[in-house]
């Protein structure tokens, strides 16, 4: 794992452990005043499934929006708000900065990253793409602004595998970044020529196959729903595979009672909102006796806490700031992918095996 994702996740790490939980009465005080503030300075909460099932009623509460990538960046975008609080990782703030320039964007803690967007280093990954000079560079949203404004196209993976086939139709052969385990799913899907980038999420790639067939074969009433930053030989053993959204959407509409779940954990909040009466059960992500690094939370999706939010918005702190320049030129593969999906129909739920 390079230096730069090893440090950061230790960071992260270590900020969890030593945060205290809060109790019920401070939390309630939390929530009081931070909604007596939003009103105030006209602010939502742009709030990833993958955060603390707090932060997520609360961001339904107060009338904000708890998504995925794709559809934060559009809420944010579309709102009234004059101030947007992003809870989530870093590129997801700057993605909603770029979308709405006008706005004041803040993160509860800036150290939130993610090992996709830390390990896609702007100039290693320039050089990379310098020598496939031909091929449309096609970057996933876990990205850093620079990266997507160097990119030709930018996609979600609720409207990957639609962008990938037009671009297939129309001959193009393409660079694929961060996600090895993404890039290489979308080339069987689609059969597009792609060369992907060296990177991965340290949560999906730690869900094991072996173990998984176990878990299946002790439960086999039970359907298998996988994010596609998995590893190949667990999206084989999957009945679903599809973005947040669409897993969500599936295990709403299916008629069968259990589920085993090959993403982050925190997704499992909302299934239980949308599914009351279904049973899900992780996917297992270490194999006997290794250790897990994420057991299947993210490090720095855990950061973000309604304290700090109540802080940040309390004091104009950690605010996102994009360059210009870079914004412009970001904004402008966002907006293609925004466009695309408002133009071709991106189906919500795909059986893909
Ligand atoms: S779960 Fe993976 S892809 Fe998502 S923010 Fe964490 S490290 Fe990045």
């Amino acid at each position: 794992m390079n230096i730069s994702i090893e440090t950061s996740l230790e960071k992260a790490r270590k900020f969890n452990r030593l945060r205290s939980a809060p109790s019920d009465f401070e939390l309630e005080n939390v929530k009081k005043e931070l909604l007596a503030l939003m009103h105030k300075k006209n602010a939502q909460i742009v709030c990833h499934y993958y955060v603390d099932a707090a932060i997520q009623d609360f961001a339904i509460s107060s009338g904000g929006v708890v998504a995925d990538s794709l559809e934060m960046a559009r809420f944010g975008k579309e709102s009234n708000a004059e101030v947007l609080i992003v809870a989530g990782v870093r590129f997801m703030g700057e993605t909603a900065k770029i979308l709405s320039p006008d706005k004041k964007v803040i993160m509860p803690n800036l150290a939130a990253n993610c090992s996709l967007d830390l390990g896609c280093e702007i100039e290693s990954f320039k050089r990379f793409c310098s020598n496939h000079p031909n091929r449309t560079v096609v970057v996933y949203a876990n990205t850093s602004a620079v990266v997507k404004a160097f990119s030709d196209w930018v996609v979600t993976s609720s409207c990957a595998v639609p962008i990938v086939n037009h671009l297939k139709e129309n001959h193009q052969e393409i660079i694929f970044a961060p996600d090895m385990h993404l890039g290489d799913y979308l080339k069987k899907t689609t059969g597009a020529d792609i060369l992907n980038w060296d990177g991965h999420c340290v949560v999906h790639d730690e869900f094991k196959a072996f173990e998984l067939k176990e878990l299946k074969s002790r439960m086999p009433e039970a359907e298998v729903v996988i994010h596609p930053e998995s590893p190949a030989p667990v999206i084989e053993l999957a009945d679903f595979v599809g973005s947040t959204s669409q897993m969500i959407n599936f295990v709403a509409s299916s008629n069968k009672k259990k589920f085993i779940i090959g993403t982050d954990n925190g997704l499992i909040h909302m299934m239980k909102k949308k599914a009351p009466d279904k049973q899900f059960f992780e996917a297992p992500t270490a194999g006997n006796g290794a250790t897990c690094k994420s057991c299947a939370h993210c490090p720095w999706m855990e950061m973000n806490d309604l304290r700090d939010i109540l802080a940040v918005l309390r004091d104009g702190q950690n605010e996102i700031l994009v360059p210009k320049e870079i914004s412009y030129s970001a904004r402008k593969s966002i907006e293609k992918m925004l466009a695309f999906n408002q133009l071709k129909h991106v189906p919500k739920n795909r059986k893909t095996l």
